[in-house]
């Protein structure tokens, strides 16, 4: 299927010849712990070569399945591991996902003859489903789970992975028009990077990065932005594409646009935010240092309670 990730189309694939992903692996010459990577991200030169040789086409084809490869197409600088700008995570454990960084829609998932992961579920400027125009979902809505297509049949039943709940049943919440057109024009932004005009991608990146980090409303965020669940993620990206600035400042930056995917540097840097905001009122501060000591649960340990003599 056009957009679909290398992961989807080897569970496809096992589904069609009736055998777990993982014997498919196997006995294509994987191993049974491929399942254990983050196979959509990157995987070996080799492996690549080994699933190329099997399906019989050129291994750029299945190259262009990862998403390192698509990221790099837009000149996103990639690594095969650790943070990757633009990719939200999805926190691997043996074949456990502990992140909510894959999406899905449950209205594609209803309807696409094919059932597949569309590339951009797990692309960090995506929060709508442009063709149903709803918002996406990164949890089952009956138990909280996180949506992890390749374990238990989970993509070609459309169920959620722990407790079944048919997830193409699921009802996302609507968004507005304009919501829709700031999702296709950060779309529009992507396909510029991979026509070959990777500067207004790169300049949304650092924008939206300056946000996160300096905007009152995410003072208390703690992690990269990407790292954000779809909702939080979803508000920011609204703020900061509905800004004029952004349409028009691009055009003034330089074209060494490699630079705004790396850290700034040390004079230039937003002041790190702090969730220590010393009120005035003694009440109230009173009360936020309640609040710190309820959150923090210091671990006693044995030794401690051994009285002193
Ligand atoms: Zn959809
Ligand atoms: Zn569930």
């Amino acid at each position: 299927m056009p957009n679909e990730t290398l992961g989807s189309y080897l569970t496809r694939w096992a589904w069609a010849c009736g055998e777990e992903p993982a014997s498919l692996s196997h006995r294509l010459g994987l191993g049974y712990f491929v399942w254990r990577q983050d196979l959509d991200r990157s995987l070996s030169q080799t492996m690549l070569c080994t699933i190329a040789q099997a399906v019989g086409v050129e291994v750029s084809v299945i190259q262009d399945m990862t998403y390192c490869a698509w990221l790099a197409l837009a000149k996103v600088p990639v690594q095969r591991s650790g943070f990757q700008p633009w990719l939200t995570p999805v926190g691997l454990y043996h074949r456990r996902r502990l992140r909510f960084g894959q999406l899905f829609c449950p209205l594609c998932l209803k309807e696409d003859t094919h059932r597949h992961v569309h590339l951009e579920w797990r692309i960090a400027s995506s929060w709508i489903c442009t063709r149903h125009k709803v918002c996406l979902m990164d949890c089952c809505p009956n138990c909280g789970a996180c949506f992890a297509p390749y374990r238990n049949d989970s993509l070609m039943l459309g169920r959620c992975e722990r407790c079944a709940f048919p997830l193409y049943t699921a009802h996302p919440s609507s968004c507005s028009t304009h919501q829709v057109e700031l999702q296709e024009y950060v779309n529009a932004i992507w396909h510029q990077a991979a026509e070959g005009n990777p500067l207004p991608l790169a300049w949304t990146y650092s924008e939206i990065k300056r946000v996160a980090k300096s905007s009152p409303e995410f003072i208390y965020a703690g992690e990269p932005w990407s790292f954000w669940r779809v909702l939080q993620r979803g508000q920011l990206l609204e703020i900061v594409l509905a800004s004029e600035v952004l349409r028009k400042n691009f055009a003034a930056c330089q074209s060494n646009f490699q630079r705004l995917y790396t850290r700034e540097s040390a004079r230039t840097r937003v002041r790190p935010r702090t969730c220590w905001v010393p009120p005035e009122d003694p009440q109230e501060r009173a009360k936020k240092i309640m609040q710190i000591a309820l959150r923090l649960h210091p671990k006693r340990s044995m030794a401690s309670r051994v009285r002193k003599k």
